[in-house]
């Protein structure tokens, strides 16, 4: 039976993330020839509409209020709930990010819908929609499908392929005017500081190169962040390392950190703690690289190094650099 259904587009920095492409995949997997609608806040809206149209949307209901163009929760939720009333669909999608995760359960509860967070996977068997979800911080993994009402998911970053773009795909835009009462927004954004010094966002990079306490200095960074920026990827860290002031806690992976996904992850000085393989064992391809050949983290990685960091990134950087 189709189904209609609404999705959030993530944005950062004025540019859409990922997420919002691949929610629209994942719309296109349950919508069943049903309306696929994409919600955009803030003012350069209507220039991202295009690129939605592309990966599935078949309509874009752009907010273009100046009071969403950084996130706020309050600003998010009223006019979120307002598009919802207005677009009434039975699917709702938001990415699993910092936006995703504080504004979902709030529209959740005022809808009276559950929410799915944090999905893998989703198939469709006949018209049952199953999702796949993390229990007991990633050590297992549970299928859940909706009895009633309204299905309301979000989605982990890199986990549903976005649908390739299709340039012809066009889409009906509409501006819809929203009410946001200034004296129920209790927080303005007045500067964005950025913590991590590259430019590829942990949480969707496909490369992550991870340091941990092994790395034993800032300095000890250095191979890592180069292998990192070779491959266009990211670094990130363990707690161990965060906690022994290495590097800055938005590198933090694991359960009380990110949790990533890329195509390719290499550990490099991390024991694999279960707190840390909360945020990257659903890694693609993992490779670790540790001097102790018991180290719990070869019981999660495809390919195991053991020996020392020091020798084998510099080792993998100079071989990558023939490629
Ligand atoms: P260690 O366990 O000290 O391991 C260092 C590893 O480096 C060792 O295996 C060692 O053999 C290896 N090594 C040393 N030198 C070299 C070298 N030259 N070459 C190669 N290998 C070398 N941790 C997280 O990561 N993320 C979380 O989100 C997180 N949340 C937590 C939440 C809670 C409530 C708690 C209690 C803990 C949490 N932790 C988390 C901490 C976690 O339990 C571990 O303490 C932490 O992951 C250990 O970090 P590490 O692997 O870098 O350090």
């Amino acid at each position: 039976m189709s189904k209609k259904v609404l999705i959030l587009a993530d944005i950062r920095e004025g540019k859409l993330r990922n997420v919002s492409l691949e929610s629209l995949a994942a719309a296109k997997m349950v919508a069943d020839g049903g309306e696929i609608t994409a919600a955009i806040f803030g003012s350069n809206g209507k220039e991202l509409a295009d690129t939605l149209a592309h990966h599935g949307a078949d309509k874009i209901i752009t907010v273009s209020n100046q009071e969403l163009d950084q996130y706020t929760t309050d600003a998010y939720f009223q006019a979120f709930k307002q598009v919802i009333d207005h677009v009434g669909p039975e699917v709702i999608f938001t990415g699993h990010t910092a936006v995703g995760r504080d504004v979902s359960p709030r529209i959740a509860a005022r809808i009276g819908a559950g929410l799915l967070s944090d999905v893998t996977g989703i198939e469709v068997d006949g018209g049952k929609v199953v999702f796949t979800r993390p229990i007991y911080a990633g050590k297992a993994f549970v299928k859940k499908a909706v009895k009633e009402g309204i299905i309301f998911a979000t989605l982990r970053p890199n986990n549903i392929p976005a649908q390739e773009a299709d340039t012809t795909r066009t889409a009906d835009v509409e501006d819809l005017s929203v009410t946001l009462a200034a004296d129920t927004i209790r927080t303005i954004v007045k500067d964005v500081v950025k913590k991590s010094s590259d430019g590829v966002d942990l949480s969707e990079a496909s490369v992550i190169v991870a340091g941990g306490r092994g790395v034993k200095s800032e300095d000890g960074f250095k191979p890592l962040e180069e292998l990192a920026q070779l491959l266009g990827g990211a670094v990130g860290a363990s707690r161990g390392a965060c906690d022994s002031e290495y590097c800055d806690y938005a590198l933090q992976i694991g359960q009380t950190g990110k949790v990533v996904t890329p195509d390719l992850y290499i550990a490099a000085g991390i024991s694999g703690a279960i707190q840390h393989l909360a945020g990257m064992s659903n890694s693609k391809v993992i490779v670790a690289i540790n001097k102790d050949p018991e180290a719990p983290i070869f019981q999660v990685a495809d390919y195991g190094i053991v020996g020392d960091l020091f020798e084998v990134i510099p080792l993998l950087t100079e071989e990558f650099k023939k490629v």
